[in-house]
C-alpha cells in the first residue's frame, strides 16, 4: 500500500496517511482521517476537557417523578416518589415514620384472605 497524501479539513494542510496507518485504520474499520495529526490531537485535547469550558454531557440528575397523594393517616397533601396504588395506604413523611416505615398492616387486613380460604372448608 502506498502512502497517501490527504488534506486536513481543519487547517487545509496536506499530511501523509502512511501505509502503516492505512492498514491500522482498515483493520479497525475506520474511514480515512480527515484531519492531520496535530489537528486531531488538538481536537482530542479539547474534547477531553483541557479547558473548563468543556461541559460534561451528563445531565445533573434525573428528576424523580413525584406523585401527589393524600396521606392516609392525617389527610395532608404530600408527594411520594412512587405511583400510589389505590389499594394501599400512602403516608406523608411524618406519618410514614410514625407508622414505622414497615407496611405491617393493622390487625385484620392480612387475616381477611386467610379467613376466606378457611371458610371454604
Ligand atoms: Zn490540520
Ligand atoms: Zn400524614
Amino acid at each position: 500500500m502506498p502512502d497517501k497524501t490527504l488534506t486536513c479539513s481543519d487547517c487545509g494542510q496536506e499530511f501523509t496517511f502512511t501505509a502503516e496507518e492505512q492498514e491500522f485504520y482498515a483493520t479497525r474499520g475506520f474511514t480515512e482521517p480527515k484531519r492531520c495529526r496535530s489537528c486531531r490531537a488538538t481536537r482530542r485535547n479539547e474534547r477531553e476537557g483541557g479547558g473548563s469550558t468543556t461541559v460534561m454531557d451528563r445531565p445533573p440528575r434525573p428528576e424523580r417523578e413525584m406523585f401527589d397523594v393524600t396521606c392516609s393517616n392525617c389527610g395532608q397533601a404530600t408527594k411520594v416518589p412512587f405511583q400510589p396504588r389505590g389499594d394501599r395506604p400512602v403516608y406523608c413523611r411524618d406519618c410514614f415514620e410514625r407508622v414505622g416505615g414497615g407496611n405491617r398492616p393493622s390487625t385484620g387486613v392480612m387475616d381477611r384472605g386467610g379467613n376466606q380460604a378457611r371458610s371454604r372448608y
